[in-house]
């Protein structure tokens, strides 16, 4: 008989791109360096950002908080503190691969509370929001 565990199936958006760097095993500790490094950018993350989510401005706690790269890293954005704000898990998830004048064009509420927490971001990314939202209120 089969094992049903032999046939994964892999979610066809997974093969459209190839990942950065080689995918840890499930369960498998974080090299110690990069956990530290991750940990201090999204206390920072936090700190700019009023602990709040950057899009629904819910108050977030260190355990809730996630760190979201506003220009996405499946589109080449990076992990410098520019590009890096601190966003609850739902917001995280409803942003996903979507670059943010496309996010805030569709939900300009985002955008407004984006210009308003996300203190410390790059400033093209700021003006980019505000494009976005005007061009989402005069639609
Ligand atoms: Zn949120």
């Amino acid at each position: 008989m089969p094992r049903p565990s032999s046939r994964r199936t892999i979610p066809r958006t997974a093969l459209a791109r190839l990942p950065r760097r080689p995918r840890r095993r499930f369960g498998a500790a974080e090299p110690p360096a990069e956990l530290a490094v991750k940990r201090s950018l999204k206390a920072a993350a936090l700190r700019d950002c009023g602990r709040r989510c950057v899009y629904c401005a819910t108050p977030l706690e260190r355990e809730t908080a996630t760190l979201d790269h506003v220009y996405p890293r499946a589109h080449g954005g990076t992990d410098v503190p520019g590009n890096l704000v601190a966003s609850c898990v739902r917001c995280n998830r409803l942003k996903g691969d979507l670059l943010p004048q496309e996010f805030f064009l569709r939900f300009p509420w985002a955008g407004l509370n984006f210009m308003r927490y996300a203190r410390a971001v790059h400033r093209a990314l700021k003006r980019n929001a505000r494009r976005a939202v005007s061009l989402a209120c005069a639609a």
